[in-house]
């Protein structure tokens, strides 16, 4: 049957609006998307040996590039910190952690050496710290005399610890002192997504940060299914960071965001922005 009462012109305006019309709506969504999601990069070393890959102001006009609006700072020495907190830049969120690390053979030793727990005290009493780390420990090797003084002085002062562990030393950390509250680095870096699920579970107050964790995405930077349903089930316990150990993270500092980005836009943007900003800020924001 043949349309009544509309001629083929009304027909083509009628497409016409319909195509304006999409344009408008694409170009409102587009507009929306630009502003890629504010990131808190909650493992962050600007370290200092003997000056830092990028000035205090480079650093800082770096973050505001890639739209990251927090930081877990840290810095061996602690030095960098300090000039990072007496910056008092306008626009970020600098959450100090002690590192309790003067050079980087300490990452070796630290858990049996007295000397690190009068530096950690020491530096405890700037009075701005938020958490001691990250500090590297594996195994057994958490089990000494000085990494219970370290876990029971977080405690006892509401601090964060940050570790680079497995998770028989994250397991030891929480048997030292189970009102610990670890910031995870690195998850666990390969582990099994069934074994990080049981580690959240087991410890409410255990949080995953993501650098270097692999099995996030595919080959295709697809979002796999496990870790899907992994932040999915824990959306509240997984954090970002850059990990800028050596100069070559600063100097693919830009990649490391958008390689985050790329997933979190395959989530719930519910989810995506716990992850990028949400559950750091909840973290450092609330109360002491
Ligand atoms: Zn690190």
């Amino acid at each position: 049957m043949m349309a009544s009462g509309r001629s083929p012109g009304s027909a083509a305006r009628s497409v016409a609006f319909l195509i304006a019309f999409v344009f408008v709506i694409g170009t409102v969504d587009r507009a929306g998307a630009d502003e890629p999601i504010e990131i808190f990069d909650a493992h962050l070393h600007y370290n200092w040996e003997p000056k830092p890959y990028y000035s205090v102001d480079e650093v800082l006009a770096l973050f505001k590039k890639h739209r990251v609006t927090g930081i877990l700072a840290t810095s061996r020495p602690n030095t960098g910190t300090h000039a990072l907190m007496d910056a008092k830049p306008q626009g970020l969120q600098v959450v100090p952690f002690i590192r309790p690390y003067r050079v980087r053979a300490d990452i070796q030793t630290w858990f049996g050496d007295p000397f690190i727990f009068d530096l950690v005290q020491d530096e405890f009493k700037r009075g701005y710290y938020r958490g001691i780390g990250e500090f590297h420990i594996s195994g057994r090797n958490a089990d000494t005399e000085w990494v219970k003084k370290t876990v029971d002085f977080a405690v006892a002062n509401d601090l964060y610890l940050h570790a680079h562990a497995d998770d028989i030393a994250v397991e030891i950390l929480m048997r030292h002192n189970p009102r610990a509250r670890i910031i995870w680095a690195h998850t666990g870096f390969g582990l099994s997504t069934d074994r990080v699920a049981e580690m959240l579970s087991k410890y409410p107050m255990l949080w995953g940060e993501l650098s270097y964790r692999s099995g996030i995405v595919d080959g295709s930077g697809k979002l796999t299914a496990e870790w899907r349903a992994l932040f999915e089930r824990y959306p509240d316990r997984f954090l970002l960071g850059s990990d800028t150990w050596i100069n070559e993270r600063w100097q693919t500092y830009g990649e490391t965001m958008a390689g985050y980005r790329a997933w979190l836009a395959q989530l719930p943007p519910k989810i995506a922005a716990q992850i990028a900003n949400g559950n750091a800020k909840a973290l450092f924001t609330a109360a002491r």
